[in-house]
């Protein structure tokens, strides 16, 4: 374990994009710390950078410059197994649109993070018991399209955490449900974090959404700033 049980450090980060007129910068310097256990949320308009800043926390896309340490390693220094590896056992990630496999069951659809022991009682039991957590129990071998929008997400949460990732990784969770279903899972993205120790970061564009979480971080300029 890193010192001061740190999961996640983002130290100067910094990310452009090619644009028509040469690379355009969007994160120009990001630090970022976030312990075991804590909440963090991160707001800012459309298009300043909420996306790529947690592809970079989620160690899904690298940064040009700058560093990002997950469980105390350097992700630049790891081959792309064991980054795999690392981010399999550490992070579960939950986006906008649930990606659920349609012609899945919502039970199959939680365990495809742990497709090797799907079979494991232990696997299935722990996807059962997160579906009851989350409301799905009689929901188990029903498809995503029979499912509310908000059951989608819920199923999607679901997934995210049956691997017992100690970090939570949320993209505009509520952006797609109506405010009633939006509400419900913010709700149940805050009563998860304090029930399973998870740390979490819920990059949202609505600040209603963002206070509910923890420490409030916003995008300016390509930087992060307390909000
Ligand atoms: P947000 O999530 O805050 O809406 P994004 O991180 O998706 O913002 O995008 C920030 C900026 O970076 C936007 O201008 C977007 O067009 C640009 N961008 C994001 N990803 C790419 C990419 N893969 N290639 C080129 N430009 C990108
Ligand atoms: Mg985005």
């Amino acid at each position: 374990m890193a010192p001061e049980n740190v999961l996640l450090e983002l130290r100067g980060v910094r990310r452009a994009f090619d644009g028509p007129a040469g690379p355009l910068p969007v994160l120009d310097g990001v630090d970022f710390t976030l312990r075991a256990g804590e909440a963090a949320a991160v707001t800012g308009p459309s298009g300043c950078g909420k996306s790529t800043l947690l592809q970079l926390m989620g160690t899904l896309d690298r940064p040009d410059a700058g560093q990002v340490l997950l469980d105390g390693a350097d992700t630049a220094g790891l081959s792309p197994g064991a980054l795999a590896g690392l981010r399999n056992r550490t992070i579960g990630f939950v986006f906008q649109f649930h990606h659920l496999l349609p012609q899945c069951t919502v039970l199959e659809n939680a365990l495809v993070p742990v497709l090797e022991r799907a079979r494991a009682a232990d696997a299935r039991a722990r996807a059962l018991a997160l579906l009851d957590r989350v409301g799905l129990a009689g929901r188990a071998d029903h498809r995503p399209g029979e499912l509310s929008g908000g059951e989608r997400q819920r199923a999607a949460v679901v997934r995210a955490l049956v691997n017992r990732p100690r970090l939570l990784l949320a993209d505009e969770p509520t952006g797609a449900l109506n405010e009633a279903a939006a509400d419900s899972l913010a709700d149940l993205l805050v009563e998860l974090q304090r029930d399973e120790g998870l740390a979490l970061v819920v990059v949202t564009h609505a600040p209603a959404v963002a206070r509910r979480f923890g420490a409030q971080w916003t995008l300016h300029n390509g930087k992060l700033v307390s909000a």
